[in-house]
């Protein structure tokens, strides 16, 4: 007889995992299924967090190469690329057997394997060893994930031609490489390696960068970039990848019709993700897909099946890891009828290139497109006190509030510490907070956070240090 639990979530990632642990402490019997040899998803084993690994000690290794400016002399800096790696490595391992540590506290049975649909109730297992076995549950929780997307007729081979995986491990810094795509994978992985001495060619579709983000900020985020040595290649089309022993050659178009060939030693195709739902065998439980191919929910993250749910970025919003831990969490109260709620209004996004670029709720154009009134605070970090004492000054922070109300509708931020900063105005607009709760919250004093204070002031044209 098969093993039968109250709930199985089909996938171990940020959405998976925690859902699971949510599950088993509302006292469901549960089990995660994840086919990757280890838990925490893209997002520990390669996404978040060896990403930020790596754009951590690339910055510190920048930092201390130019550290003599500020009255600090160090001997010659070299880098050692294998240590560094083992360095993320180490981090990824220490975070993974964390959550599996976390599963086994919580009594959740961890199934090593990949998990299809046999029927509506039962998910068969075929582990590393081809070994087989079929569980049955009263509730299947789908957190399958995303997987790069590449370029049409162009196969990643990790080593020439990169997805972000292979960006994480590359051996030797490359002379030249090609970031095709300017989202959050291609700023920050060509942050990293632009640091670590390769010269980084973006080439992108559109005419601005991180499409979706306030126009303002993707614009300032450019600057800043190209300071730094990134080169752009605005409304440029890939037309093909051409690859040759130690490189290859991608041919591109621009707006204008004109053909502009780049050799290069590696290419990252970072032109965004999509939904996991290969090998899940989904026709045998009669799932239906959305119009992209993503699983099909509704608001309470139910399938057109009444025991089937699906979370995180197999379904439709962000592909953020924090929007698919938070949906685990709500699926998971909803499954034991509670009632679990996700306010999609207040998602942030934060790039964590220097400086981080952070954002949460509606950008300028979008209150443009909707009528909505609304008033700017602004605040530049070259106005603030402790920016200024670390010489740390580039960018700002913006927030809009409702002209009627001057409730906070969105807040952008590009500048030092900006993915922080940001969990501040996340609880603001939580709570339905106005700009005027924001300005007369007293903030410590040398803080960034004063960045934040006197954006807020600044939308009632009453900011105090500009
Ligand atoms: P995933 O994390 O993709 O987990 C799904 C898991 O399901 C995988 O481990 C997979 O092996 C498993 N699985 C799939 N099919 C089966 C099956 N049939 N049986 C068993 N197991 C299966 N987001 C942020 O918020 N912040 C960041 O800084 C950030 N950085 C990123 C950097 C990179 C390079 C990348 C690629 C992504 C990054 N993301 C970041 C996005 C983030 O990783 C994802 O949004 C997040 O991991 C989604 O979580 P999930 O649980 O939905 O899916
Ligand atoms: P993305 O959607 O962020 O960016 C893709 C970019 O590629 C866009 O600018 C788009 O206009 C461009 N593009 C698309 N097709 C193109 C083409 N044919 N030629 C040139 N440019 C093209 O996608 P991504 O960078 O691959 O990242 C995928 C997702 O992973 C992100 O959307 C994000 O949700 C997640 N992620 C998050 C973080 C973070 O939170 N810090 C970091 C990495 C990834």
């Amino acid at each position: 007889m098969s093993e039968k639990f109250q709930a199985v979530i089909i996938g171990g990632g940020p959405g998976g995992y925690v859902c699971a642990i949510r599950l088993a402490q509302l006292g469901f019997k549960t089990a995660c299924i994840e086919s990757r040899g280890s838990l925490g998803g893209t997002c520990l084993n390669v996404g978040c967090i060896p990403s930020k690994s790596l754009l951590n000690l690339s910055e510190e290794f920048h930092k201390v190469k130019n550290l003599s400016s500020k009255g600090i002399e160090v001997g010659e800096v070299k880098l050692n690329l294998s240590k560094m790696m083992k360095s993320k490595d180490k981090a990824v391992t220490i975070l993974t057997k964390g959550v599996e540590f976390l599963l086994k506290k919580n009594k959740v049975t961890y199934i090593k394997g990949h998990g299809s649909f046999k029927s509506k109730n039962e998910i068969n297992i075929k582990d590393a060893d081809n070994k087989e076995l079929t569980i049955t549950s009263d509730n299947i929780v789908i957190a399958t994930g995303s997987v790069p997307v590449p370029l049409p007729g162009i196969n990643f081979d990790e080593k020439i031609i990169l997805s972000s995986t292979g960006a994480l491990k590359i051996e030797q810094v490359p002379k030249k490489m090609i970031v095709v795509g300017g989202g959050y994978i291609g700023l920050e992985m060509g942050s990293v390696w632009s640091r670590l001495g390769t010269e980084v060619h973006v080439v992108e579709f559109l005419d601005h960068i991180t499409p979706g983000m306030d126009k303002e900020i993707s614009e300032e985020f450019m600057k800043i970039l190209k300071k730094q040595g990134i080169k752009f290649h605005m409304q440029h089309k890939v037309e093909k990848i051409k690859k040759k022993n130690d490189g290859a050659i991608v041919f591109t178009t621009d707006k204008d019709g004109n053909k502009k060939d780049f050799d290069s030693d590696v290419v990252l195709i970072s032109v965004g993700r999509k939904a996991n739902t290969d090998g899940l065998n989904i026709k045998a439980a009669d799932i239906e897909l959305d119009e992209k191919q993503r699983i099909k929910t509704d608001e309470n993250f139910k399938t057109n099946q009444d025991n089937i749910y699906a979370i995180g970025d197999v379904i439709t919003g962000p592909m953020l890891a924090h929007k698919a831990e938070d949906e685990g969490i709500a699926v998971a109260e909803n499954i034991v009828g509670q009632s679990g709620h996700v306010n999609y209004d207040t998602i942030p996004g934060v790039i964590y290139t220097t400086p981080e670029v952070a954002t949460i709720g509606k950008t300028e154009e979008q209150l443009k497109d909707e009528n909505v009134d609304y008033k700017i605070g602004k605040f530049s970090f070259m106005a603030n006190s402790r920016a200024k004492a670390i010489d740390d000054t580039e960018g700002f922070v913006k927030i809009l509030a409702d002209t009627k109300t001057d409730k906070v509708l969105g807040a952008h931020l590009i500048g030092p510490h900006a993915g922080e900063l940001i969990a501040e105005i996340g609880i603001a607009m939580e709570f339905g907070a106005s700009s005027e709760d924001i300005a007369r919250t007293c903030h410590a004093h040398p803080t960034f956070s004063e960045a934040v204070k006197e954006a807020a002031l600044s939308v009632d044209k009453r900011a105090i240090h500009s």
